[in-house]
């Protein structure tokens, strides 16, 4: 195994198969509506970030089981953490927040809580809220955090509204609540150099976060990113320097920490680019062969 899978790593902990199901809420996200930013970042489409979920309108109970009725059979599943996934989960009124995951923790063979969210829309009443159900319920609580990257230049570029600053908080303010944290990376944004991705893999180390999603960037045709890159305003790397790229981040990286996505995942109907043409289980066999070939794994190179 070159690398800690998140699927080995859910199978290791609950000592079966588990599945994350997707719930996509009416809700928006402060970026977008101008109490922190407005527009949203460069990157994000009108939908958000949840290609395969369902629409929001839908209750969190027929959403969960409209889902696992298609997954449960197709991947032989029989626990299931309720991904809260879309926008900004914490960006919403607490009762409404309340009311959401209490219907998700009641809800058969859930067995967890993932709640994505913005590291600067995180407070104390909504992981108590968490915590709560945590010990009611008996689930596991993961709080998903966006960084992105470490470059503030880039930060400000994407118009992410947030700084390194504010995710080391919250990785702190999740930590004191004992939840797992996955932090979600770019790992080839124009305006990052190589450096900038095992900056962010040492960081983590040392931040001691649990879990990483590394997203290959993927352009949007509805995006002001998509509007850049067809005025020609930056250019990609190609995929094999991403192959490469992410090869190190994993060598850098702390062999505990669960690798939960290595490429972006989005519809090729929506977008100008996305994994250069190619599937991402194409490249991530890619990624696995040529780490292989070279004999490394994840962690070779980490230092405590
Ligand atoms: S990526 Fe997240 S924070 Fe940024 S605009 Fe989209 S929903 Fe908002």
């Amino acid at each position: 195994m070159h690398y800690n899978k998140y699927s080995n790593a859910l199978m290791k902990r609950f000592g079966e198969k588990v599945y994350k199901i997707p719930i996509n809420l009416p809700i928006t996200c402060p970026n977008r509506d101008g109490s922190i930013g407005k527009g949203g970042c460069a990157f994000c489409g009108e939908i958000g970030a949840g290609f395969e979920a369902q629409e929001s309108c839908h209750s969190v109970s027929k959403q969960l089981a409209d889902n696992i009725a298609v997954i449960a059979p197709k991947y032989h599943a029989r626990k299931f953490i309720a991904y809260f996934q879309n926008y900004t989960n914490t960006y919403m009124a607490l009762d409404r927040f309340k009311a959401f995951t209490e219907e998700a923790a009641g809800f058969p063979d859930v067995i967890g809580i993932s709640i994505s969210t913005r590291p600067d829309c995180i407070s104390e009443p909504y992981l108590a809220h968490l915590k709560q159900l945590s010990t009611a319920y008996g689930l596991a609580i993961e709080i998903e955090l966006g960084l992105q990257t470490v470059n503030e230049a880039s930060l400000l570029k994407l118009n992410r509204g947030h700084g390194v600053s504010e995710f080391l908080t919250a990785v702190k303010l999740v930590q004191a609540f004992g939840f797992t944290i996955c932090t979600h990376l770019i790992g080839n944004i124009p305006w990052d150099t190589e450096g900038d991705l095992y900056e962010a893999a040492r960081l983590i180390n040392h931040l001691k976060i649990d879990a990483v999603k590394l997203h290959s960037l993927y352009i949007l045709k509805e995006s002001l990113l998509g509007q850049w890159y067809t005025d020609g305003e930056f250019s990609m790397i190609d995929a094999d320097t991403y192959i490469q790229r992410v090869i190190h981040f994993l060598r850098i990286l702390n062999p505990e920490i669960t690798i939960q996505r290595l490429f972006g995942r989005a519809p090729e109907s929506m977008t100008l680019f996305c994994n250069w043409g190619m599937s991402w289980r194409k490249l991530q066999n890619e990624l696995d062969h040529r780490m292989t070939m070279l004999g490394v794994k994840q962690g070779d190179l980490y230092e405590e």
